[in-house]
């Protein structure tokens, strides 16, 4: 039986745990006992380069090529074919016409809500990105205090959405002070932080960074990433009954990938762990049509079997919901197979 540490971690942890991440194709490749590069078409220096914490590396199966959470981290030679229809900015976020971008660092895409660009790095560098291309460096964390500016003068503003790259590779201390200048701003009531550390890096919920969660005025709710029943294990519950037992609310959106999690009993299976480890599933995102990704799309009619074997067997509060995003949508769209085409309304986020 597993005897569980529910204690926070230290900050060192983290910072180490990234230090000695694996930025070198060869060196995971090596740890994980896989050889013939040139046959498995691995690309040994991509331009989106390789980042995978060894805690991450060390829930992948030795030797297999084909392991679920490798393929989601590993740069392959098919990343550099151009694809018709896929692009480097698909969701134009870097469109000012449609309204993003007006501030650097911030997203306001959605009514009563913006999204807060607050560090171009991640933990993990996850293959299928749909920011793998986004211009981080017209919106550097330098530029905070201007989007903290434009929310201040926006009373309309009730939800701040912390994202990135990912918000939790901030440090405790930069976190707590981007916490108390919103918390300061009477007319926002929620912060939302999306983020994967908690089930790449785990150690990154510390003490100090639970304490800060639980003090705030505003409402927080953590919006975690996990696409395979395979990224939980008992490092990942640690972090999320730390997190759960400070009432943050907490939720997960995945990413349905072909040959990762595409088909529904890997969907199910992680429905059901993540309510375990005290989660509820949220959204289930099909892939954006991203430069360098063909080989993880699926399209609506491979879809549809899956999600539909998913309802069958899942209670409903265990269903995510399958959305798209559309480029200058105010909010995610439900995808409807009877149509086969997006409804004309849409769901908050
Ligand atoms: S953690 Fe999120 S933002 Fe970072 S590479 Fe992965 S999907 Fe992209």
């Amino acid at each position: 039986m597993i005897t569980l540490n529910h204690t926070p971690w230290h900050p060192s942890d983290w910072q180490s745990e990234l230090k000695h991440a694996f930025r070198q194709p060869e060196a995971l490749l090596e740890y994980l006992d896989i050889a013939n590069v040139a046959a498995n078409g691995i690309d040994l220096q991509p331009d989106f380069a390789l980042l995978v914490p060894r805690g991450y590396a060390q829930r992948i199966e030795q030797g297999n090529i084909q392991d679920p959470l490798l393929r989601q981290v590993l740069s392959l030679q098919s990343e550099n074919e151009q694809t018709p229809g896929f692009v480097m900015d698909p969701l134009q976020e870097g469109n000012a016409e449609l309204g993003y971008g007006q501030t650097p660092g911030l997203l306001h895409k959605y009514q009563g809500r913006v999204l807060m660009i607050t560090t171009p790095a991640c933990a993990i560098n996850c293959r299928y990105c749909f920011r793998r291309h986004f211009p981080y460096t017209d919106h550097k964390p330098k530029d905070q205090h201007l989007a903290l500016e434009a929310i201040a003068k926006d009373t309309s503003i009730h939800e701040v959405i912390l994202s990135g790259g990912d918000p939790l590779l901030m440090n405790d201390d930069g976190m707590a002070a981007l916490i108390q200048d919103l918390d300061a701003l009477a007319h926002v009531k929620r912060i939302r932080i999306h983020t994967r550390l908690p089930i790449v890096l785990p150690q990154r919920v510390t003490a100090d960074l639970v304490a800060t969660l639980e003090d705030a005025r505003c409402k927080i709710t953590m919006v975690i990433h996990s696409n395979h029943p395979n990224e939980l294990d008992e490092t990942t519950e640690r972090a999320l009954t730390c997190l759960r037992r400070a009432g943050i609310t907490l939720l997960n959106q995945s990413v349905l990938l072909k040959g990762i999690n595409s088909d529904a009993q890997t969907l199910i299976n992680l429905s059901e762990l993540l309510f375990d480890q005290g989660v509820l599933p949220y959204y289930l995102h099909m892939p954006d049509k991203v430069a360098g990704t063909a080989h993880f799309y699926l399209d609506d009619s491979e879809a549809q079997p899956i999600y539909e074997a998913m309802r069958e067997q899942l209670p409903g509060y265990l269903l995510p919901r399958l959305v798209r995003e559309l480029p200058g949508g105010i909010a995610k769209t439900p995808v409807n197979f009877e149509q086969r085409q997006p409804l004309n309304f849409q769901t908050n986020i």
